[in-house]
């Protein structure tokens, strides 16, 4: 996906860089700055929201059922590691039972074969 070919348009200065679409009202803000030795580079946050079907489930299901197990958050937010499974589903309100991640037998699996 090229958003400059998409209408977008690029503008900022040095403190935040936006990815604009005038037409439609559309904006990407990169307003993080990291500084490095001789420049610095702008990132931003960027969070899914339920547009996205298998998000939508998730949050659907994290509803329905206020606390989640860790292993069931793990297999429906992507197969990340714990602690990326953690800060998902707390980015997503998303509650979770207490207890570890056990080992996920789909993740063995794709290890084993790399
Ligand atoms: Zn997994």
């Amino acid at each position: 996906m090229n958003l400059l070919k998409d209408g977008f348009h690029l503008t900022g200065d040095s403190n935040a860089l936006y990815v604009v679409q005038y037409k439609d009202k559309k904006e990407l803000l990169f307003n993080v700055k990291i500084n490095m030795d001789t420049s610095f580079l702008l990132g931003a946050y960027l969070c899914r929201i339920n547009a996205d079907p298998k998000v939508r489930v998730v949050l659907q299901k994290a509803t329905e059922q206020p606390d989640m197990s860790i292993n069931t958050a793990h297999k429906l937010l992507g197969h990340h590691g714990e602690v990326g499974t953690r800060q998902i589903a707390k980015a997503l309100r998303i509650s979770l039972t207490k207890g570890n991640m056990e080992v996920c037998k789909a993740c063995a699996i794709a290890k084993a074969r790399q």
